[in-house]
């Protein structure tokens, strides 16, 4: 389908977007990669009057290592996460995760802060956000705030953001040296959003969980983060009993909708599968 007509902003300052998107109102989006934005105005789900492209601020670039955090910019891309040496390093989830969204094509334009800025629960990078602990930095033109990202879903496409406001950098806690971590996806076929998926960060003090968080995609309105499921495995072995326990109580916090994915019934049980997957997996690499 044809999009309805718009007209189109390019700032080159975040200040000057900021001033565009405070002046516009709400019927002004701010644009990065188009890959969620485009397929929507496409089907006519969403009709803004103007777009804002955020592709002309380089503020909004780059990866860097700031104390006990990194820091990576919103219009950063899927392409330019998989590609970093300092994230495979210090953060190898986000690789991993960046490499089952979508496809090449895709992730050369899709960026992190769009994909965090949307709001679909079926965006694979929001759960891991709140797996990790991250924040997210956003400016408007009463100043600048920081959001938790385990704050930041309200509801299907309803985020904490206001209107306005640009989200600008995900900051980032490095987790422990010699964690472990994993994301688990279920999809139809390659490049497909998830059918149920589950992140996972722990470390491992002799041989027991120290520490665990866990997150869950497309198993609700909005991204979860599985707090009881993850308070379950700690000071245990991750033995098959407490698996389960653990899959359970994950299961139980979801509500899916029956979709072409398949019935919510299917989807819940996957996302206790997924979860029992990405846990074995997080303790075999943690150190
Ligand atoms: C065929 C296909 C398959 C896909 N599969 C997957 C998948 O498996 N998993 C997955 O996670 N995603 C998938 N996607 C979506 C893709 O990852 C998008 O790129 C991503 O969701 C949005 O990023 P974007 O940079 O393209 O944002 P845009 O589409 O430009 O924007 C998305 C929304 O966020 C807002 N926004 C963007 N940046 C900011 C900002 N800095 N501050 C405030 N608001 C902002 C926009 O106004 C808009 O409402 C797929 C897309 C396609 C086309």
């Amino acid at each position: 389908m044809i999009p309805g007509s718009f007209a189109y902003h390019r700032p080159k300052s975040l200040t000057e977007a900021v001033a565009l998107l405070a002046d516009l109102g709400e019927e002004a989006r701010p644009r990065a990669g188009g890959h969620s934005l485009i397929p929507m105005m496409k089907l006519l789900f969403a009709a803004p009057e103007h777009l804002v492209d955020l592709g002309g601020l380089s503020d909004l670039k780059g990866i860097r290592v700031d104390g006990s955090e990194v820091v990576i910019g919103a219009m950063a891309t899927q392409h330019e996460l998989i590609s970093s040496d300092l994230l495979a390093e210090k953060i190898p989830l986000i690789r991993e995760t960046s490499l089952q969204i979508a496809d090449p094509q895709v992730r050369y334009l899709g960026t992190l802060g769009g994909n965090v800025a949307n709001g679909d629960p079926g965006n694979d990078m929001p759960a891991v956000m709140m797996c990790l602990g991250a924040a997210y930095e956003v400016a408007g033109k009463t100043g600048q705030r920081r959001i938790a990202a385990r704050e930041f879903y309200r509801g299907a496409y309803v985020t904490a953001l206001a209107p306005g406001e640009v989200l600008t950098a995900i900051r980032i806690p490095i987790p422990p040296a010699g964690h472990g971590s994993a994301y688990e996806k279920l999809k139809r076929k390659i490049g497909d959003y998830a059918t149920a998926a589950a992140a996972v960060v722990l470390t491992l003090t002799g041989g027991r969980v120290a520490t665990c968080s866990i997150g869950l995609t497309n198993l609700a309105d909005t991204p979860l983060w599985a707090e009881q499921a993850a308070k379950i495995v700690i000071g245990t072995s991750l033995d098959p009993g407490t698996v389960r326990q653990a899959a359970a109580a994950a299961e139980a916090i979801t509500s899916p909708a029956s979709d072409n994915h398949g019935p919510a019934s299917y989807r819940t049980k996957m996302a206790g599968v997924m979860l029992s997957r990405a846990l074995a997996r997080a303790k075999a690499r943690a150190a």
